[in-house]
């Protein structure tokens, strides 16, 4: 360990996105992003547009990132509920029926227009 002044001369300020100037001869970069469900998918971008940290799985819409080994959490959103699921929710099964049948007959009366 001859010389200790030497890692003095270590430049400083070479941070971890040095790797973004190395696409010169590609106009377009491919990126990879992976989902929670191990999909990956690699859109390209131009070379100067910012890449995003996220992109949306093209093949189950979850959330992808650029991290295969920890892709972000799906989202845990309610499953979507219609307005007719709701009322059903607080009416009898009769009931319910009955205002799928409205429903029904509306939707048909909207698209014979
Ligand atoms: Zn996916």
């Amino acid at each position: 360990m001859a010389g200790g002044n030497a890692i003095r001369g270590t430049r400083v300020g070479a941070g971890p996105m040095g790797e973004s100037e190395r696409g010169e001869a590609a106009p377009r970069e491919r990126v990879s992003y992976y989902c929670a469900n191990g999909h990956e998918t690699a859109p390209s971008f131009a070379a100067e547009a910012e890449i995003p940290d996220a992109w949306d799985c093209p093949r189950c819409g979850l959330p992808a990132g650029r991290d295969h080994q920890s892709p972000p959490a799906p989202p845990r959103n309610e499953p979507y509920k219609t307005h007719l699921a709701y009322v059903k929710e607080r009416r009898s099964d009769a009931d319910g029926a009955a205002i799928l049948e409205e429903a029904l007959g509306k939707l048909r009366a909207s698209r014979e227009l």
